[in-house]
């Protein structure tokens, strides 16, 4: 193949703000434009001009400052239909935030229409020709919408953003491609996870167990995918639950956007049996449910913050936690410490609290399976800052650990 040279802008040794610059003879592009949604947002290298830029999904991390590149730039924009549809909200909602907590302005709400004027829909298996290469996009199992980019032209690259193998009730999990070079993520390189079906089984079990004890449960939840996901994960035990935040705008667009969901007939049932909280008035009688799926997932802002504070002092109710709670957040400060800041005050709610591991990003030896499965010659470990804890399983293979910034070729 051509020999290509690449660089990161971001997301090399780190978790969040992946940014991915590829140059070759016949053309430039760049996979994914993202941010570290923190306090402040931390972000990428500044954008260079690219001929196309291929987006793997809609979460921030990968997306967030996709129009800010629009802003300066011009490019083709390739993403599937469900990511460039959940990008809407979320984008809308981070410019919002900026706002609120003033924070450096990257993009405008024009510069957010400029990425949609720019965008070329997609389809999972069906090929298509970029600038010498034929690109061909595969699911990757993460997220609905989430994507794998397949580049080919003699030799072949592939690009996975963030994976997961393994089926869920919501999505099959990705399917690896032979390649001859592997850009792969490794946010749980030297970690693996419980058994994703034993850990759904508990976490249904210990739902009823606080329900049939006179309790609540809230879950803190992300909006994108683990909402539309609890949902159908809690929707045949006859509870009932209340739905609150953004995840409402995300399973509205789940809804009107057919074809990526393993099971569409059995997503829209499920969602049919919750109970959608609009406004302030609906939020005052949320309580009257057993469940409460609601943002933020990591407990550091959005409504979960006003019925932790109405249920906080009830020893029969839980907050269950199901994703991975980054430093310095609530979530991880409830887990850790057993507090939480509310308000500006730091509080110990008096609620049962329990992580469930259910996390989208595959674990080591469900990484390790996969590259094996690829067979490339070179692999590329990148969106982690554990990854030399591959290596050991990794010896038939030449193996780069990029550092952001760093330009290196591959041939
Ligand atoms: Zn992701
Ligand atoms: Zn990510």
């Amino acid at each position: 193949m051509i020999k290509m040279k690449i660089r990161f802008l971001g997301g090399a040794e780190e978790v969040g703000r992946l940014a991915i610059k590829i140059e070759y003879e016949e053309g430039s592009f760049m996979v994914d434009y993202g941010m570290i949604p923190e306090k402040p947002p931390k972000y990428p290298l500044p954008p260079e001009k690219v001929d196309g830029l291929f987006l793997t999904h809609a979460h921030l991390d990968h997306s967030g400052v996709v129009p800010h590149y629009f802003n300066k730039f011009d490019a083709k924009f390739f993403a599937t239909r469900m990511t460039a549809n959940s990008i809407k909200p979320l984008l809308d909602d981070a410019l919002k935030v900026a706002r609120l907590e003033h924070y450096p302005q990257y993009f405008s709400g024009s510069d957010i229409d400029r990425v949609f004027s720019s965008w070329e829909n997609v389809e999972y298996g069906k090929s298509f020709e970029f600038q010498g290469y034929t690109v061909t996009p595969h699911s990757a199992g993460h997220i609905p919408g989430s994507t794998m980019w397949h580049f080919e032209n003699g030799r072949s690259l592939l690009v996975t953003g963030d994976i997961y193998t393994s089926d869920t009730e919501m999505l099959k999990g990705a399917v690896p491609v032979k390649s001859d070079v592997l850009i792969i993520e490794s946010t749980y390189a030297g970690r693996n996870h419980e058994k994703r079906e034993e850990v759904v089984k508990r976490f249904r079990e210990r739902v009823m167990e606080v329900v049939d004890a006179g309790g609540k449960v809230i879950l803190p939840t992300f909006a994108v995918g683990r909402t539309q996901e609890l949902i159908m994960i809690l929707h045949d035990l006859g509870l009932d639950i209340a739905v609150d935040g953004l995840g409402n705008s995300l399973t509205g667009i789940y809804l009107h956007t057919p074809g990526f969901l393993r099971s569409f007939k059995k997503f829209k049932k499920a969602v049919s049996s919750t109970h959608v909280i609009r406004n302030s008035r609906m939020r005052a009688n949320a309580l009257k449910n057993d469940v409460i799926i609601t943002t933020s997932g990591m407990m550091d802002g959005g409504p979960v913050i006003g019925y932790v504070n109405r249920l906080k002092n009830d020893e029969k109710s839980a907050i269950f936690l199901t994703g991975y709670q980054i430093e310095d957040t609530n979530g991880r400060s409830l887990l850790e410490n057993g507090t939480l800041e509310l308000d500006g005050k730091v509080v110990r709610p008096q609620n049962i609290v329990e992580f469930f591991d259910m996390s989208a990003h595959s674990g080591h030896d469900d990484l390790v399976n996969f590259i094996n499965r690829v067979s490339p010659e070179t692999v590329i470990l990148c969106h982690g800052d554990n990854r030399e804890k591959l290596l050991p399983d990794l010896e038939d293979y030449e193996v780069i650990l990029p550092r952001n910034d760093h330009e290196f070729v591959v041939e």
